[in-house]
């Protein structure tokens, strides 16, 4: 059963003078209950974008196109008191710098209660009560003390973990995780994706996992969508893409991963080449210009039409000459 379902989405800014900016392009997205999805891909590919879209949270001259839909509705057409009523009650979303979110002058306590009390209208003991519930929820110690500590008082960690213990408040059925673990060492990234992962099953929630870390979808996702300046490059099982990338640029992704296990003199090989400037994106693939397996057609290549279920691979090459020939 999907719980939500991106179809189309297109976002674009106007720009003087010239054509509008597309920042994401034709993405689709459907989100299974119970379900861990990634969305991965480097810094400036889209993925807040498409996640702030789906709260309707983009700044106000963004051109959107396509549609969102969950409980049967598109949210993308949904007045602003329709669309509150979603936001933290149905859909929750994880921003993604945690110390942006939290308020700095109100303790952990105060700040958990208020979306109680905001959403629910819940009376304050009640709301108290819940917090710190909530706060063992997510595995914070001693939570009664901590309710009365101010954000600076907390470890990144514990930070991250009020941050998902607030998402988490209302209950909803759909977690939008931006970067969760972005900030945090690796121990401690390992110990919140566990987390996030158990409390998919204690809550039944469906997660939207959104991270610049192949490695973080290795830990836990079930099925990922890799981006790269708007567009998804290829989807499928996490099992499926780790052990045979299709597309050369989710193969760049996992070459560029630190490897545990591999001796010393393994060496990480970078994807060549700076992050895309949507701005100046060549025409057809916009991998192209670092790819390494770039061919005649890619001047003109466009993914292919899918819906939002489908697995992609969105490359002129097959498999196997993804597969087989070294990276340029
Ligand atoms: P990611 O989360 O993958 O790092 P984002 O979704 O934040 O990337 O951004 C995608 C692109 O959209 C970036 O190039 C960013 O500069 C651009 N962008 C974001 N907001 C705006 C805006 N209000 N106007 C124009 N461009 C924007
Ligand atoms: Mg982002």
């Amino acid at each position: 059963m999907s719980v939500l379902e991106v179809r189309d989405l297109t976002i674009r800014y106007p720009r003087r003078g010239e054509e509008p900016l597309t920042v994401v392009r034709k993405l689709n997205l459907r989100l299974e209950a119970g379900q861990l999805l990634g969305l991965v891909g480097e810094s400036g590919s889209g993925k807040s974008q498409t996640a702030l879209a789906i709260l309707g949270l983009l700044d106000s001259d963004a051109i959107v196109e396509g549609q969102v839909i969950h409980d049967g509705r598109d949210l993308l057409k949904q007045p602003e008191p329709v669309l509150r009523g979603v936001r933290g009650n149905r859909v929750a979303m994880i921003f993604q710098d945690p110390m942006t979110s939290l308020n700095p002058h109100l303790t952990i306590g105060t700040q958990l209660a208020e979306v109680l009390r905001v959403h629910r209208g819940a009376s304050s003991d009640a709301a108290r009560a819940e917090a710190i519930r909530m706060l063992q929820a997510v595995r914070i110690p001693a939570a009664s003390r901590r309710m009365g500590q101010y954000p600076h008082q907390l470890s990144g960690g514990m930070r991250q973990r009020v941050m998902i213990a607030m998402a988490l408040m209302c209950r909803p059925q759909v977690l939008l995780a931006d970067e969760p673990t972005t900030a945090l060492d690796v121990t401690i990234q390992a110990q919140v994706l566990e987390l996030l992962d158990e409390l998919r099953r204690e809550f039944g929630l469906s997660i939207l996992m959104i991270t610049h870390d192949l490695g973080v979808v290795a830990q836990i996702c079930d099925r990922v969508m890799v981006m790269y300046a708007g567009s998804i490059m290829e989807s499928g099982s996490t099992r499926q893409l780790l052990s045979a990338p299709g597309h050369p640029y989710t193969r760049g992704l996992l070459e560029s991963l630190p490897d545990l296990d591999a001796p010393a003199e393994h060496t990480l090989r970078p994807i060549p080449g700076q992050p895309p400037n949507l701005a100046f994106l060549p025409g057809g693939c916009p991998f192209r210009p670092r790819c390494g397996f770039e061919t005649d057609g890619c001047a003109d290549y466009r993914a292919p039409d899918h819906g939002p279920g489908d697995d992609v691979r969105a490359c002129l090459r097959s498999p196997e000459e993804v597969a087989r020939n070294p990276v340029a």
